[in-house]
């Protein structure tokens, strides 16, 4: 498969073309941030109250905005978006699980194999430049470190990762502390600690650190485990933005609460309803937020697809899903891709949201919400978490400044943002 095809170093030798953008080679070193789950909310409730100094002066002497991320909202196909600088109907992972239609096996994914194009970062690194990815999850690193020359590593892995930098050997040396639990806060704060380290040591020119929603499933804005995250956050932010690197942030997906006043889930188990409705078997409804990195959300989101099993009347099918409450959008294969996109190979034959407080699910033995013992169920999937930050920590040019006027941004706009966009 040529997925290089779309990668080339300009002839000026100072640029890089990927999927059909030119990204200029960093002249100071650039460090792009995904924050998983990093609602704009917990982002307005930083600022206000002081637990987001770093961000705050990015507000004051950089640029602040918002922009839209890639549906599903979901971590695998934003973080690709991210890294590739386009959707996925071009790059080609559209959630975190599939159905193989094959098999009929769900499928996560773990390796860049539907993978359908280059990454910004194995361009920049093909032209010499010296570039790092720290990824809390082992699973995302084959598609973010895809055909990328340079350090890279995850933090659920530290203590395999093989190193050669100033005589550490593995990451945990690096970083100097054990690999952390792989359901814990540090196991974003480790990505971080990690890039500051690699800074002050490589200072590579490109780095791209991206973390885990672990504490955002649980937390939400103003609580205290939240605000203690978010602060060690941007302590690290501050410290890269203080060596020297332009910093640019911006997030996979938002996060909302997605129960009822009396604390319980709100879920449409999508598969028993059409089920109970157009027989047992006429359907199998894949959740692409499966993640087994946030094991207590139950792997419900706000997003699901629906594929047929044995010819059915779909129209019906969506009209009777439309009608439940909590539903906000059913969308056919061919509309949900040209909506939101998608490819179109890889859709269900139609597609589910639901609102910002509801969460929609295949069958109800599918789902265990014990982990959540006691817990508000968080997520995110659907509309309701398309909004994420976009932030540059220097003045955008004339030109991106504009842009930002005119045109809405999306996540994967963010390293033309970082390469291209500042004075
Ligand atoms: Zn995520
Ligand atoms: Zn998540």
């Amino acid at each position: 498969m040529a997925k290089t095809s779309a990668l080339s170093t300009d002839q000026d030798g100072h640029s890089v073309t990927v999927n059909q953008r030119q990204y200029a080679l960093p002249k100071t070193p650039t460090v792009v941030v995904c924050v998983d789950g990093f609602d704009p909310a917990y982002l307005t409730h930083g600022i206000e109250n002081g637990i987001l100094p770093a961000m705050k002066a990015i507000k004051e002497g950089g640029y602040l905005g918002y922009a839209k991320c890639s549906m599903p909202s979901t971590t695998n196909t934003n973080n690709t978006s991210i890294v590739t600088g386009v959707p996925p109907a071009i790059h080609g992972i559209n959630g975190n699980y599939y159905l193989d239609s094959e098999t009929g096996e769900e499928i996560m994914v773990t390796d860049a194999k539907r993978l359908r194009c280059g990454t910004i970062l194995g361009a920049v690194s093909g032209a010499g430049v010296s570039t790092a990815v720290v990824t809390a999850k082992d699973k995302l690193l084959k598609v973010l470190a895809y055909n990328m020359k340079g350090v890279a590593f995850s933090a659920q892995n530290a203590n395999d990762a093989k190193l050669d930098i100033d005589g550490f050997h593995t990451a945990e040396a690096l970083v100097g502390r054990s690999q952390p639990d792989q359901y814990s806060a540090d196991l974003s704060i480790f990505v971080f600690d990690a890039g500051v380290r690699l800074f002050e040591l490589k200072r590579p020119m490109l780095m791209y650190l991206s973390t885990s929603d672990y504490v955002q499933h649980k937390y939400a804005p103003g609580a205290p485990e939240s605000n203690a995250f978010l602060k060690a956050v941007d302590e690290r932010i501050g410290k890269l933005i203080k060596l020297g690197a332009t910093v640019a942030i911006t997030a996979d997906h938002g996060m909302n609460d997605k129960c009822g006043p009396d604390g319980e889930a709100n879920v449409i188990y999508v598969q028993d309803e059409i089920s109970a409705r157009f027989g047992e078997g006429s359907v199998r409804v894949i959740c692409p937020i499966a993640d087994p990195f946030v094991k207590h959300h139950g792997a419900l989101g706000s997003f699901v697809r629906v594929h047929l099993q044995k010819p059915g009347d779909v129209g019906a099918m969506m009209e009777f899903v439309r009608g439940l409450p909590g539903i906000e959008l059913v969308l056919d294969k061919a509309e949900v891709c040209k909506q939101f996109d998608l490819p179109l190979d890889r859709e269900g034959d139609f597609a589910v949201f639901s609102d910002r407080n509801t969460v929609v699910g295949a069958r109800r033995e599918d789902h265990n919400l014990s982990e959540l013992a006691g817990e508000r169920l968080r997520s995110h999937g659907g509309l309701g978490e398309e909004t994420v930050p976009f932030l540059v920590s220097r003045p955008l040019n004339d030109v991106y400044l504009r842009k930002t006027k005119n045109e809405v941004q999306h996540n994967y706009d963010i390293f033309d943002f970082a390469l291209n966009g500042v004075e």
